[in-house]
């Protein structure tokens, strides 16, 4: 079995996603668990989600509008009380000296224990999914935003003057982490229909089929691991 090191004092978290949907597939029975146990959890949105539709008749602008309001009505299901939107336009993201500042700010101002992203790395090792450019673009700047963006006083020094204090994130968590996870989460049936439930929010994006597949991921991800449904992460414990 994996060990399961990451320190329990710990007690906040900030999510770093592309998309409106990505924490839902990668963290969201984590994130209802840690708020279960009264973790304070924050999403952080870097796109405007104004392309994923195939709908002739569907506009950027009514797309983002839909899908702001998935991911509000996603994290309430979850027990967030906070999403921030950056709103960078969708499927364009660069890991850009904007978005990491951007990023930073959103550091310095919810003070996470925490912070949670997709890989900033593609993953060639599934035939089925090549990954999306913007999934990779907001953890490498998320990454570099928590080292050392976020840490240092000198680097932007104008947003000390919105007083944002620098901050020191203790753990990052990076989803997907697969047979070789050094974090594994293993879930209730509570948490597991939580994030199932938070999923299907994203109605534009999923069929209301997608509950039977994401339990299935989750007991293949916790396997390995010798638990039962499971999301796991690659670790890393910064001083
Ligand atoms: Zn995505």
């Amino acid at each position: 079995m994996t060990e399961q090191i990451s320190d329990p004092s710990l007690k906040s978290a900030l999510v770093v996603v592309a998309h409106a949907d990505d924490a839902e597939y990668g963290c969201s029975g984590t994130v209802a668990q840690l708020i279960r146990k009264g973790w304070e959890v924050t999403y952080v949105l870097c796109t405007d989600g104004s392309k994923g539709s195939d709908d002739l008749e569907m506009t950027q602008q009514k797309l983002s509008a839909i899908r702001h309001a998935e991911q509000i009505a996603a994290a309430k299901i979850l027990g967030l009380k906070t999403v921030e939107f950056l709103n960078y336009p969708n499927s364009l993201l660069e890991p850009s000296l904007d978005l990491r500042k951007d990023i930073a700010r959103m550091i310095r101002k919810h003070k996470p224990d925490v912070m949670i992203y997709n890989s900033p790395t593609r993953d060639l090792s599934n035939s089925g999914y090549i990954g999306h450019p913007d999934h990779m673009a907001a953890a490498e700047a998320a990454l570099s935003a928590v080292y050392s963006t976020a840490r240092d006083r000198l680097t932007y020094p104008d947003l000390l003057e919105e007083e944002y204090e620098p901050h020191k994130v203790a753990e990052v968590w990076v989803m997907h982490g697969g047979e070789v996870a050094k974090h594994v989460v293993e879930l209730e049936e509570q948490d597991l229909v939580k994030s199932i439930s938070a999923l299907k929010a994203h109605f534009s994006q999923v069929s209301q089929e997608v509950g039977d597949r994401m339990r299935e991921w989750k007991i293949r991800s916790g396997k390995p691991h010798g638990v039962g449904p499971a999301e796991t992460y690659k670790l890393f414990k910064l001083d």
